[in-house]
């Protein structure tokens, strides 16, 4: 038997309680794995709370992301022994994820962990982090280099902001954070972040151009923070948008984009290539510090998890929370 959490539904809305499972209960799949860790992002909480449609079939398992030792493998990929990490494909989704000690995937799925990465910080980073590395490599393809001027980092107290802080810092950028928690600009500038701005200053309606600041961008936000960010983009920058945390809505114009070049590039995380996520992983494993890593975790037993959700989407999770799937 495995502990997992499951999600149920019916007409007073979704509930999720711990349980004990029969491996018989593990879906179709080439590759079983004992889950190490795994980690609470955004998506996770809108699953669990049931706040957005992001789970597909009841009963489920929520999780998007987990690390752990293959113990059967049918895929040729992957022995017995080996470390995988999961990230997307929508497991936790439409097919059992991470909250759990064990779960059965398609190999296609898995990439290998990075032989210098332990099981835990492959979770402090997870889909958050490898996002953010998915939004830095964006900037990087787009041209933008530490030389042209500031970096903007939005949501940056948040799991994919904080990690986006720290890798742009570490390749020689000048990183501006915005936060709605200014309580957080000492943890920020730790990150690597040369100034600390307060959100409001981007999340309400404003004018199709703004006088030119970022360089590039990287919004996890959407919403009037994005429009504005455009707005205030340099001539022929970049924006990488990833997230909604304001909202789905982008209530901008096509001012910056006619008049000054401004690409705005979208970075999805859970359908990429096998390739560009090994590319990923490995630049992870190469340039994120490790002390400063460890700086924004914050450990739960799998029985915080349900905590944890409502509170990341109330926008109170700082950095990053990685789960320990067998303890509580
Ligand atoms: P998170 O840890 O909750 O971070 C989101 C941050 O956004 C919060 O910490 C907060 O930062 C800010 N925020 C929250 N509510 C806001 C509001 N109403 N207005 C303005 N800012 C607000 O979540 P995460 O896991 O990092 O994910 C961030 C976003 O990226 C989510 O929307 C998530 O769905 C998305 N995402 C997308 C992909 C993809 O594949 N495209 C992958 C991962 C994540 P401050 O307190 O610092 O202001």
């Amino acid at each position: 038997t495995y502990r997992a959490l499951v999600l149920t539904k019916d007409e007073a809305g979704v509930h999720a309680a711990l349980q004990t499972q029969e491996e018989s209960q593990l879906p179709e799949g080439d590759v079983t794995v004992d889950i190490a860790w795994s980690t609470v992002n955004y998506k996770d909480g809108l699953a669990i709370t049931g706040k957005a449609p992001v789970v597909r079939s009841y009963p489920m398992v929520p999780g998007i992301d987990f690390v752990g030792t293959v113990t059967a493998s049918q895929h040729a990929d992957w022995q017995v022994g080996d470390r995988v990490i999961l990230n997307g494909w929508g497991v936790g989704e439409g097919h059992p994820g991470g909250f759990a000690q064990k779960a059965r995937v398609n190999g296609d799925w898995l990439v290998a962990l990075p032989e210098t990465m332990n099981e835990r910080d492959a979770m402090i980073i997870g889909t958050a982090g490898y996002t953010a590395m998915l939004c830095v490599l964006a900037l990087e393809a787009q041209g933008v280099t530490p030389d042209q001027g500031e970096i903007l980092v939005t949501g940056a107290s948040g799991g994919v902001g904080s990690i986006a802080v720290m890798l742009l810092a570490g390749r020689g950028f000048t990183v501006v954070a915005s936060t709605g928690r200014l309580a957080e600009t000492d943890y920020l500038k730790s990150l690597g972040a040369s100034e600390v701005i307060d959100r409001h200053t981007l999340s309400e309606p404003g004018k199709p151009l703004a006088k030119m600041r970022w360089a590039g961008a990287v919004d996890t936000v959407g919403s009037h923070t994005l429009a504005n960010v455009l707005a205030s983009t340099q001539y022929g920058g970049s924006v990488a948008a990833c997230g909604l945390a304001q909202g789905m809505d982008l209530p901008a114009t096509v001012a910056p984009f006619i008049l000054r070049s401004v690409k705005l590039i979208g970075v999805d995380s859970v359908t990429v290539p096998r390739p560009q996520r090994e590319r990923a992983w490995a630049c992870l494993a190469k340039e994120l510090d490790a002390n400063k890593l460890h700086s924004v975790a914050t450990e739960i037993p799998l029985s915080g998890v349900i905590d944890c959700a409502e509170k990341i989407i109330a926008g109170q999770v700082r950095g990053r929370t990685v789960v320990n799937v067998n303890h509580g």
